[in-house]
C-alpha cells in the first residue's frame, strides 16, 4: 500500500514538473475565394475549385468564374 502512495506522489510531481503540452497551432484559414500570387489576381472556379490567373478564367453570367469553357457548361447546367 505504501509503494502504491509513492508511486501516485511520484507521478503527481513528474506531473507537476513536467512542461505543459505545447498549444496546437490553430489551422490556417481557409483560403479566400480570391488570392494574390505574383502580383496578379488569383479566382477560385466555381466548379473545380481550381485556382487560375483572373485573365484565364471565363465568367459566366451568373458572376462566377470557371477554368474551362467544360466546367462553365457543367456550373451552369448544375444550377
Ligand atoms: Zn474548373
Amino acid at each position: 500500500m505504501k509503494f502504491l502512495l509513492l508511486f501516485l506522489l511520484a507521478w503527481v510531481v513528474w506531473r507537476l514538473l513536467r512542461p505543459p503540452a505545447p498549444r496546437r497551432e490553430m489551422p490556417p484559414p481557409p483560403p479566400p475565394f480570391t488570392r494574390e500570387h505574383g502580383g496578379e489576381k488569383m479566382l477560385c472556379c466555381a466548379h473545380c475549385g481550381v485556382y487560375a490567373p483572373e485573365r484565364e478564367m471565363l465568367r459566366a453570367q451568373d458572376g462566377r468564374y470557371y477554368c474551362s469553357p467544360e466546367h462553365l457548361a457543367a456550373g451552369e447546367k448544375s444550377e
